[in-house]
């Protein structure tokens, strides 16, 4: 169980939003790095040196949260 940070109230570790206040859960385990080139903007592997898609070495770290994850969940809210 977790706590709501913004009503205090526990929920379920796996809920994405509380079900008391409705405001989204941010959880470490739904974030993730990708390799997202600054041209086309295509997701590379981490260890990449270019990109997959346009060929190009500008590639940035970002970080993601996990919206396959969010959209699994989303039709119940
Ligand atoms: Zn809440
Ligand atoms: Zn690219």
């Amino acid at each position: 169980m977790i706590k709501c940070q913004n009503c205090n109230n526990t929920i379920d570790t796996d809920s994405v939003f509380c079900k008391y206040c409705g405001s989204k859960i941010e959880s470490e385990e739904r974030k993730y790095t990708i390799l997202k080139c600054n041209q086309c903007q295509a997701e590379n592997d981490l260890d990449a040196d270019f990109c997959k898609h346009c060929g190009s070495n500008d590639l940035i770290k970002e970080e993601q949260t996990d919206f396959e994850f969010l959209a699994k969940y989303a039709r119940f809210f």
